[in-house]
C-alpha cells in the first residue's frame, strides 16, 4: 500500500522524532514536516539540521492542519501535551506516539482525543544510547519492529495507513493490545535497563581503587552494561513510573530465578548452572536468526586496532536503547 500524508507534525524532536523526520522525507511519505519542541536551543538545532519545514515552540500550532501527528517526547509529558494540542487537531487526523509504554499513554492521552481523530499509539522498538535532534538517522527503523496498539473505534483504514507509514520507513509492524505490549517490553527492555542501571550503580558506589580496576577490566562483561546504563535518565525515569505493574511482575519472576541461580552457585551445582547457560545461549542464537543482532563476535566490535579510550563511557545524558 502506498502511503502519503500532507502534513506530519512531530511533537518532540530527539533521537526518535528526528529519525522519523529523516526517514519520512527520504521515502517521500510527507509533503510538509512541522516540528515542535520545548526548548529554543533544541528547535534551533533541528532547524540547523534541516529536519522540517515549520518550527515552533507551540505544540498546538505545530499540529494545526496536520493529517499525521506523532508525539515524540518523554511519556511523562504526554498528558499535558495532549491537552494542549487537542483543540488544534484536525478532524480525520491520525494521532500516534512513539512512547516506550502504552497503557499509560492510552490513559493519559485518550481522554483528550477529540471525536473524528484516530488515536493509534505506537512504539518503534529501535534506538541507540544517544539523544537529541543530531542523534537521529534515517535508517534507525530499518529491519526493526514497530508495535501499534490501535484504540477502540479507530477505522481499520487509518490503522492500515499508519502500518504502511512504518513499513515504508523499513519497519516490520505488529498490532497488539497495550497491556500485552507493556508486559512483553517489561521483560525485553525495561528489566534489562533496570539491571544495567543497578550493576553500574553498584560500581559507582565502590571505593575508588576498585572502581578504577572495574573500568580497566570492563571488557570482561561490565562494559556492555554501561552502554545500556548510559540511556537517557528522564526517558527511563518515565518508563519506570508509568509501567510499574508490569515491571514489578517481571521483576518478581526475575528475583525468583536469581535465587535459583544463587542456590546453584552456593551448592556448587554445576549441572544446574550448565543447563541454564545452555538454554540462554539458544535464546541468543534465535535472536541472531531473527535478524535482530549480528552473529559477529563481541557484537561486531573491531579488534585490529587498539581500542580508543572513551572518556565519556559512563555518560550522564545519553539516549534510550531499543526502549
Ligand atoms: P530525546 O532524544 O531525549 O528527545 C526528547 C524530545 O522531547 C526533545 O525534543 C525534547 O525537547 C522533547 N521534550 C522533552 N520534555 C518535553 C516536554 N515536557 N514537553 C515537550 N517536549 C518535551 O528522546 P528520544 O530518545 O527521542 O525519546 C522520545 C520518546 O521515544 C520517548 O517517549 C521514548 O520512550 C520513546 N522511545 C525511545 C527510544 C530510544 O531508544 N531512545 C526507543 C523507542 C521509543 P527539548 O530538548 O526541547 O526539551
Amino acid at each position: 500500500m502506498s502511503v502519503h500524508f500532507k502534513k506530519l507534525a512531530l511533537v518532540g524532536i530527539g533521537l526518535i522524532g528526528s529519525s522519523i523526520a529523516l526517514a519520512a522525507r527520504r521515502q517521500g511519505l510527507v509533503d510538509v514536516i512541522s516540528i515542535a519542541t520545548r526548548r529554543q536551543e533544541t528547535l534551533d538545532e533541528a532547524r540547523a539540521l534541516g529536519l522540517g519545514d515549520i518550527y515552533t515552540l507551540d505544540a498546538a500550532e505545530a499540529v494545526r492542519g496536520a493529517d499525521l501527528v506523532i508525539l515524540c517526547a518523554p511519556v511523562g509529558a504526554y498528558g499535558a501535551l495532549a491537552a494542549a494540542i487537542a483543540p488544534a487537531l484536525a478532524p480525520g487526523a491520525i494521532l500516534s506516539d512513539v512512547g516506550s509504554v502504552k497503557e499509560h499513554v492510552v490513559r493519559q492521552v485518550g481522554p483528550h482525543v477529540p471525536p473524528g481523530v484516530s488515536f493509534i499509539p505506537g512504539h518503534p522498538i529501535a534506538g541507540t544510547e544517544h539523544s537529541g535532534p543530531s542523534a537521529g538517522f534515517a535508517e534507525l527503523f530499518a529491519g526493526r519492529w514497530c508495535v501499534l496498539t490501535p484504540t477502540e473505534g479507530v477505522p481499520e483504514a487509518d490503522t492500515a495507513k499508519l502500518v504502511a507509514f512504518w513499513q515504508a520507513m523499513g519497519s516490520q509492524v505488529e498490532c497488539m493490545d497495550a497491556a500485552h505490549h507493556d508486559m512483553v517490553l517489561a521483560i525485553t527492555s525495561h528489566i534489562p535497563h533496570l539491571i544495567a542501571y543497578n550493576i553500574v550503580g553498584t560500581v559507582a558506589d565502590l571505593e575508588a581503587s576498585t572502581q578504577s580496576e572495574v573500568i580497566k577490566f570492563s571488557a570482561s562483561g561490565f562494559r556492555d552494561f554501561t552502554r545500556i546504563a548510559a540511556s537517557d535518565p528522564v526517558m527511563w525515569r518515565d518508563v519506570f513510573l508509568t509501567n510499574k505493574e508490569a515491571v514489578l511482575e517481571m521483576l518478581g519472576r526475575f528475583n525468583e530465578d536469581l535465587s535459583v541461580l544463587q542456590r546453584a552457585v552456593r551448592n556448587g551445582d554445576g549441572a544446574a548452572l550448565e543447563a541454564m547457560f545452555t538454554r540462554t545461549r539458544a535464546i541468543r542464537r534465535s535472536i541472531i536468526n531473527a535478524g535482530q543482532e549480528t552473529a559477529a563476535p563481541d557484537f561486531g566490535r573491531p579488534h585490529e586496532a587498539p581500542p580508543v579510550p572513551e572518556p565519556t563511557q559512563v555518560r550522564d545524558h545519553g539516549g534510550g536503547d531499543d526502549a
